[in-house]
């Protein structure tokens, strides 16, 4: 037998400190749930998220964390941070939150669930701040669904010194790992000469000839690609008239593949040849802009492990890893301190992401439910980290490969 509550089982460890997060949850669902329902209500854009920011931003200061609004580059970006009761010297837990939304969809991706619940877990902790020492570090990080804004925090030096970082995820299922490709967004613009389509054709030099060229060019590309990798784009300017040559066509693509190496040594380079090639059979110029993207992700099996053992007290079950990922920048943090990014089950299965379908879900009493659930459950891993420092070793170990 042994005093230490890491000899215990997972679940069992430190379940009245447990009680109380979930019990602050609680006493705060009206606050978290409405931030949850206004955001989904004002979907805003890739580093656009001027109000959810700011709504974010003002429901953690008014509990007791010392905000940054905007820190770092980003407009969007919120920090805030919170020292415990038993001192500063202790574990630094980064909670991280989403709030952007995709183009002409809303909160597809359900991402209003995610701000809320960062926002809840982060409530929860400071409201038992006289349980633990160290300090939980609240990072509402903007532009996941485009340009990568974790990457961009990573190189502002915004997650030094964190010892873990988590984020929930919304999802049909529940999964604590999931396999997210690596994957860059890349616009591509050709530019041409205008003409008259009909009088004086053989003037002009037809930009959409070479989108044309690159979408056939792309989708051949595509079955001699291995199967962990996707190309997939959308034709954003396609000209203006039936009667003028296009002079100028833009395309939004994204490259993705599950082996990281892959990607950074065949794909990138061989989607900028098609590129090439399809502005040289138009006879017009080419721009190929990579946004800088997402990584593979680096999994950690202890942090993981504390939460599959509390999701399990609350009837949550993890299904193994998800098999259908598609890419996030939460995979980028992976590599600089150990992280999770759960799923958990808002809707009925199957309910694809990114669709109006999951958008509807993503406000519904489910999905309430849910947000309260991870709020829980990201407050009580934390506490696991926070009043366990052996856990915190435990991971940068596993994290470092060591042993
Ligand atoms: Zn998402
Ligand atoms: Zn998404």
């Amino acid at each position: 037998m042994t005093d230490s509550p890491t000899e215990l089982a997972p679940a069992l460890a430190f379940a009245p400190e447990k009680t109380r997060a979930a019990d602050a949850v609680e006493a705060a669902r009206d606050e978290i749930l409405e931030l949850s329902h206004r955001i989904h209500a004002n979907p805003e854009p890739a580093f656009e998220e001027v109000q959810a920011a700011t709504w974010v931003a003002e429901a953690v200061g008014r509990h007791g964390y010392a905000v940054e609004h905007p820190v770092g580059s980003l407009a969007t970006a919120v920090r805030g941070r919170v020292t415990g009761g038993k001192g500063s010297d202790g574990p630094r837990i980064g909670i991280l939150a989403e709030y952007d939304a995709l183009p002409g969809l809303g909160h597809g991706c359900g991402h209003n669930t995610m701000a809320a619940s960062g926002v809840g877990a982060a409530i929860a902790l400071a409201a038992v701040r006289d349980l633990w020492a160290g300090e939980v570090v609240f990072l509402g990080t903007p532009a996941e669904e485009r340009g990568s804004g974790k990457a961009i925090m990573i190189r502002e030096g915004l997650f030094e010194g964190l010892d873990a970082a988590l984020l929930y995820h919304p999802c049909d299922r529940n999964h604590v790992e999931i396999a997210p490709l690596a994957s860059e967004d890349v616009t591509v613009t050709f530019t041409g000469l205008q003409s008259h389509a009909a009088s004086d054709p053989w003037k002009g030099r037809n930009a959409l000839d070479a989108m044309i060229a690159l979408f056939v060019s792309v989708g051949l590309w595509r079955q001699q690609l291995p199967t962990h990798c996707r190309v997939h784009g959308i034709i954003e300017e396609g000209g203006t008239a039936a009667n003028i040559i296009p002079d100028r066509t833009r395309a939004w693509f994204m490259i993705r593949s599950a082996d990281q190496r892959y990607y950074d040594d065949v794909m990138r380079g061989r989607f900028v040849q098609l590129c090439e090639a399809a502005a040289a059979a138009a006879d017009v110029e080419v721009s190929v802009e990579f946004s800088g993207g997402a990584s593979t992700m680096k999994h950690n099996r202890a942090i993981a492990d504390r939460w599959n053992a509390n999701a399990l007290t609350h009837g949550i079950a993890d299904e193994g890893m998800d098999p259908s990922s598609g890419s996030t920048d939460m995979a980028n943090v992976s590599w600089v301190v150990p992280a999770i990014h759960p799923e958990l089950s808002i809707t009925e299965a199957p309910t694809p992401g990114h669709s109006t379908e999951f958008r509807d879900a993503a406000a519904r009493p489910f999905a309430d439910r849910t947000t309260l659930l991870a709020a829980t459950l990201v407050a009580q891993t934390a506490l696991d980290l926070l009043l366990d420092p052996s856990l915190v070793q435990e991971a940068w170990r596993e994290f470092r490969g060591e042993g």
